[in-house]
């Protein structure tokens, strides 16, 4: 019976244990996660969709948890997990939460999900986003407000909400979502759980509805850093289907270890960091000191020019993805007076205020004679980004930042000022420019109403470095 389950407790490596044990059964567990979100759901609103066939995916999964072939017992059999709507699961509607795809069925899997699905992972449901993963509140859902299980008054973050507020209040042992600048970690720190970003082309993109293609990543959001670490596991690899993707395995590790951790303290002192996030954040390289790593200033003499470089080039590099938005393949169809009619009645309908602001400003930064003064100038700024970091990986091993500005704000409180929700990207923005593996990890919270709200730290590794980034997570969080 799912009463002898505390999934509060429960992580992927420990519901394998008693899954193995037979403890409780793979029905069990979903029933466990399906009354959860019957209880919860309602209120915190992470889900889209919660799908309809999770206990036969478990059924058959009990089936094969009975059976003697080892080979058929694979490492994710019956452990159910949450997907953030841009993901594609065959059969099931992925609308990136954009009226645009609202209805639209996915005719294939993506490489991560087919991944998951091959190691027996359950799917409880698709989670609600930024619309078309445009933001850093989940606010921009056209289709629902997602609230932060801390203090339903606040956002989750964004634009992984859904994800990281089912993950934080208990309704999937573990999430995926996606981070073109942020969408992972910032939601993750806002919902005291763990999320990493992987190394750029470490994990298949191959469906993943596109944002910005040189920058988005889909990684992990779990409970503990051995989950995340399973996860990713599951899901990197080279895929025909993705010719930006590699093998860890093709490329040499250049650090074994990390002893060094960089602190950029001079970016850090922006005027729009919460002084109290800095007193939490100085706490933890405390604690990394005395577990015997390094604290090292460091500069990134570019870091300042993160947040404009990406809103010059990620709108553009959006504009283009959703140029195939024309009602006419798939997706919303608005009939107009003839054919240029209907895309621009489809169009019109079917993007929302910010991706709508994204395609002017992208289309604009392209187009003849501005291309030079602003797409060519932020691509400038990346690769100056890139050597900031490159020079601090010379002299440090890991470079540590707060992974957001503050603690979740309230809802409604930023969503009129575009600038201010961009600005939530400082410091996760870097990891997607240069392309570098990052996780956010919990630590310590602020009081605010009465509330315990959380914050995360940021560890940003060299390319291809996540094992650095799992094991100074363990070591912080305990977990060795
Ligand atoms: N805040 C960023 C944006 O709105 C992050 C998006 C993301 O990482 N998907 O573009």
């Amino acid at each position: 019976m799912s009463e002898k389950i505390n999934i509060k407790e429960l992580t992927i490596t420990t519901a394998r244990k008693h899954l193995d044990e037979g403890d409780f059964s793979a029905v069990e567990l979903a029933e466990a996660h399906l009354s959860a979100i019957r209880e919860k759901d309602s209120d915190i609103q992470a889900y889209l969709e919660v799908f309809d066939d999770i206990l036969n995916q478990a059924r058959k999964a009990d089936e094969k948890l009975r059976t003697k072939d080892s080979k058929q017992r694979t490492s994710f059999l019956g452990i159910p997990l949450a997907v953030k709507d841009n993901i594609l699961i065959e059969g099931h509607i992925t609308s990136a939460a954009s009226t645009m795809l609202k209805n639209y069925t996915a005719a294939y899997d993506a490489t991560v999900t087919k991944k998951l699905k091959d190691v027996g992972a359950i799917f409880l449901g698709r989670t609600n986003m930024d619309d078309a993963a445009m933001g850093t509140s989940t606010e921009s859902s056209p289709f629902q407000v997602t609230k932060n299980p801390h203090d339903t008054t606040r956002v989750p973050g964004g634009s992984s909400g859904g994800s990281a507020a089912a993950v934080a209040a208990d309704m999937a042992l573990a999430a995926l979502g996606s981070d073109t600048a942020g969408s992972i970690r910032q939601p993750s720190a806002l919902c005291g759980v763990i999320g990493l970003k992987p190394t750029y082309g470490a994990v298949s993109r191959y469906g993943l509805i596109a944002l910005g293609s040189s920058l988005d990543c889909i990684g992990p959001i779990t409970r503990t850093i051995a989950d995340a670490e399973l996860v990713f596991n599951v899901i990197k690899g080279k895929d025909p289907m993705d010719s930006t993707t590699v093998d860890r395995d093709d490329y040499p590790l250049i650090k074994k270890q990390a002893r060094s951790i960089g602190v950029p303290w001079k970016f850090l002192e922006h005027e729009t960091i919460d002084k109290r996030v800095l007193t939490i954040f100085k706490e933890a390289l405390s604690k990394l000191k005395t577990l015997g790593y390094e604290i090292r200033d460091i500069n990134l003499p570019h870091a300042d020019y993160a947040v404009p470089a990406y809103y010059v080039y990620l709108p553009a590099e959006a504009s283009t993805n959703l140029a195939r938005y024309d009602g006419v393949k798939y997706g919303l169809h608005v009939d107009g007076e003839d054919l240029l009619g209907d895309y621009l009645a489809t169009r019109q309908k079917g993007f929302g205020p910010e991706p709508r602001r994204r395609i002017i400003l992208g289309t604009y930064v392209l187009s003849a004679g501005y291309h030079d003064a602003y797409y060519n100038r932020a691509m400038g700024i990346r690769r100056l980004i890139k050597k900031d970091f490159d020079a601090a990986f010379a002299a440090v091993d890991l470079v540590a930042t707060p992974t957001s500005l503050g603690p979740a704000f309230k809802i409604g409180q930023k969503i009129g000022d575009p600038v201010q929700l961009y600005l939530e990207d400082l410091f996760t923005v870097l990891a997607n420019h240069t392309g570098m593996p990052a996780i956010s990890i919990p630590a310590g919270n602020l009081e605010e109403e009465e509330k315990q709200l959380p914050l995360g730290i940021q560890f940003i590794a060299p390319h291809l470095h996540e094992e650095l980034l799992f094991s100074v997570g363990k070591r912080f969080l305990g977990e060795e």
